[in-house]
Order: structure tokens, then C-alpha cells, then sequence
């Protein structure tokens, strides 16, 4: 019997054939991915290969794999003029690569009998939940699951819970849904939840953790941490300057949309990747020009902190992180084999970032605070490069996330 799916709830999805995706992917094509394509009855269709249709990457780390050309635009040489995919158009949707069919769909293995689904919100229709209820794609998303994740996936364990923690399945999955039972008490504001959530990561990572007593120990710390974590301990003050530069340099990477082709590794894009970087860093003057969709800001402006507390606001954000753990898009394969317990400083650092994006990008529509909107937009950029940009997964990048949790300071960024 194939693994049972776990869909997210409250979430809608279908395609607006806005087209963001054929531009800002780069689709690395497999030897029968290539074979398959060129094999396509395009005469019967009246229609042509377009030429060319394969290029090398210009990126040195992957220059053995060819990819999707683009058109002059940027946009993926398949993509038509009304924004449709060509080869979906003439052949049905099996016939294109399997990145694209399975975006913006995740599968991850949760113990041998279920696959858990998720949703990466770098596609608009997924922030601003439009569409039909996943609930009722499950045949179609039951056929995508299969073509995403590798056979026997399901016997390998879970990621470890820390370094030398390894448990069984079932235990692995009591801490996920203990940490969604955190995130989900919509009774106490988002920002406190998140500072909850800090606590409990902070405290697995000292406790000596045995696999039978987790049944009882998880809801007893549940009652501390919910006790022992209140509105009073919401962070005061701003971050100290080291702590907010930090920061600044993870945040820019969530701010990145990156045209393929772009990483080239050249001097010229190192040397600007640079300047960037001591830009972030110092904090002066205005933001750097990193994108064509966010204008350029004050720094003393874009540092302050977010309040969280609009409905909307707090809906769209714990629906968000609520998918990236249920879908386990949070550790292990799917984010530079994080463990569990890193993979959760790295959600709250993202959360942070998120906020970070919304000023941002609020500010260059000259608003103060951000809008819905602007949110989503800001959810687009981050879940863009969340889990798949190079510079996230760094040694550099994650020993600044681990310093700013050890700092105690990572409290401080994640909003009012
Ligand atoms: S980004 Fe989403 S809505 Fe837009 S074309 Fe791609 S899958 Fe469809």
C-alpha cells in the first residue's frame, strides 16, 4: 500500500498562470528529462522545438548539467506569450520537467506509511491561499507525491533532534506536533509564541532526551513554557549593533531574486556580492539596489521592529509556518540537513527576516507599515530562497543563525 498523505489544512492552491515561476526558476533538466523532450511528436503538432532550447549553466558548480534556456526576457524558453507552459499546452502536463510539475509542491517522508505535503509560498497563489482546497486535489497531489519522492525514502529515519540524538519515527513526530501545538495557540500573540517556542528549543537542547519519556515529559513542558513565557518577556529595547548586522546579512539573502544565469561566479558578481555584504553589514545610508522589485530604503528606517498583532497578519504568518512544519520542511534533506532543534532557530530567523522584508518592501510603496500585501509579497522573496538558496546553507550562514540564538537576542527580532 503507497504511504498515505498528509495535506496541510486551510490551505488553498491553483495556478493564476501569473507565469513568476517560469521566470525566476532556473530547471536543471535530468539526461531523460532531455531525451524525453526531444523526443515529443512536435511535427504532429505543427510546431517546433525552439532553438536554442538548452543552455549550460554559467554557474561553475553545476557547468556539467544542461538547463532550460531563457527567452530575452528572462522568461524560460517554453513559456508563451498568454503565460501558458508550451510543452504543457501541446503535450499534456506530464511531459515537462519534473521540477516544474512538482512546483510549488513539497514532499517529505514522515515514517514509513504517511508523506507529508506542503506549499512554498515563492508562488503567489500559495501566500495569498487562492484556489481550490488541497483537500480536494488529493488524487492529483497522491500521483505528484510519487514522482517526488524517491522509492524507499520512507525506511530511512528522521533527521536527529540534535548532534548524537537520533529517535525512532513516532518519537521524532510527537516533537514536531508538540512544537505545532506552540505555534497554532492562536490565543497568545505570535510574537510571544515564537519567544515560547525559543524557550522549548532551548531547553530540548540541555535536556538529555529518552524516547520513552516523551509521552510524559512534552506536555509538562508544555505548561512551564506556556506559564514561564508571557507578554512581559516580549524582548525590549533594540538588538545591540553586532546582533542587528548579523542579522541584516541572513535577511538580504531572503531578499535576493537572484535572474538565472546571474550566479555566475565571475570576479564581477563576487566583487558585488561583497560590496553587498559590507553594505548590510555597516547598515548605512540606504539599502543597496540587490533587485529589480525592492526600491532602495533607509536603513534607520527598515530596523525597526514590526508589530504582528493584526489579525490578518497573524492568520497569514502561522498559516505559513504551520505548513513548514507539518510538511517537515524545517530539517533534515529538505534544509541543509538542519536537525530538528537548528531547523527551528532557522523558522524563527526566517520569521524574523520575514518582518524585515515587509518594512521593506512597504517602504519602497512609500507606506510605514506594512499592508497584507506587502506581506505576501515579502513571503514570496523569503520562501523563495528559504531551503534553496546556496548562501542560506553556508557554514558562514548557519553559524550566525546559531550565534544569534545563543546570543538570546534572535528574541528581539521577531517583531512586537
Ligand atoms: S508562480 Fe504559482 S500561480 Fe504563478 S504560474 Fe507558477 S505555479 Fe502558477
Amino acid at each position: 500500500m503507497p504511504p498515505a498523505l498528509q495535506l496541510p489544512d486551510r490551505q488553498n492552491w491553483s495556478c493564476l498562470g501569473c507565469g513568476r515561476c517560469c521566470r525566476v526558476h532556473t530547471i536543471v533538466l535530468t539526461g531523460d528529462e532531455k531525451e524525453r523532450i526531444e523526443k515529443l511528436d512536435w511535427r504532429g503538432q505543427n510546431a517546433s522545438l525552439p532553438q536554442p532550447w538548452l543552455e549550460s549553466s554559467s554557474d561553475k558548480n553545476s557547468a556539467a548539467q544542461p538547463q532550460l534556456a531563457r527567452q530575452t526576457d528572462g522568461a524560460c524558453v517554453f513559456l508563451t506569450g498568454e503565460g501558458r507552459c508550451l510543452l504543457q499546452n501541446l503535450f499534456g502536463a506530464e511531459a515537462k520537467p519534473r521540477a516544474c510539475r512538482i512546483f510549488p509542491f513539497t514532499f517529505q517522508p514522515a515514517g514509513k506509511k504517511h508523506i507529508a505535503a506542503g506549499l512554498r509560498f515563492g508562488c503567489p497563489s500559495a501566500a495569498s491561499n487562492r484556489g481550490r482546497p488541497l483537500a480536494q486535489q488529493n488524487p492529483d497531489l497522491q500521483a505528484l507525491a510519487h514522482l517526488a519522492i524517491p522509492p524507499r525514502a520512507n525506511e530511512l529515519p528522521p533527521p536527529p533532534v540534535k548532534p548524537g540524538c537520533q529517535l525512532d519515527w513516532p518519537a521524532f513526530l510527537s516533537l514536531v506536533h508538540a512544537l505545532g501545538e506552540l505555534l497554532n495557540d492562536e490565543s497568545v500573540p505570535l510574537s510571544i509564541r515564537w519567544l515560547q517556542i525559543l524557550a522549548w528549543t532551548k531547553t530540548l537542547e540541555t535536556y538529555e532526551i529518552v524516547e520513552s519519556d516523551l509521552p510524559e515529559v512534552l506536555p509538562k513542558l508544555h505548561k512551564l513554557i506556556r506559564a514561564g513565557v508571557t507578554a512581559k518577556d516580549a524582548a525590549k529595547g533594540r538588538p545591540r549593533r553586532l546582533t542587528r548586522a548579523m542579522f541584516r546579512l541572513t535577511a538580504a539573502q531572503y531578499a535576493r531574486l537572484d535572474a538565472p544565469g546571474e550566479t555566475t561566479g565571475s570576479w564581477r558578481h563576487r566583487w558585488q556580492l561583497l560590496r553587498w555584504a559590507c553594505a548590510f553589514a555597516l547598515g548605512w545610508g540606504r539599502t543597496p539596489s540587490i533587485q529589480p522589485e525592492l526600491a532602495r530604503v533607509p536603513f534607520r528606517q527598515l530596523d525597526v521592529p514590526l508589530k504582528t498583532n493584526s489579525s490578518e497578519t497573524e492568520e497569514l504568518l502561522t498559516r505559513f509556518f504551520r505548513i513548514k512544519i507539518s510538511s517537515l520542511q524545517f530539517c533534515g534533506a529538505a534544509v541543509y540537513n538542519m536537525n530538528f532543534l537548528e531547523g527551528i532557530k532557522n523558522l524563527a530567523l526566517l520569521h524574523a527576516s520575514i518582518l524585515w522584508l515587509a518594512r521593506w518592501i512597504a517602504l519602497g510603496r512609500n507606506r510605514e507599515e506594512p499592508i497584507t500585501e506587502d506581506l505576501e509579497q515579502a513571503l514570496t522573496f523569503a520562501d523563495h530562497n528559504f531551503a534553496h538558496s546556496p548562501g542560506l546553507g553556508t557554514f558562514g550562514a548557519r553559524l550566525r543563525l546559531n550565534l544569534l540564538f545563543d546570543s538570546g537576542e534572535l528574541a528581539g527580532l521577531l517583531g512586537d
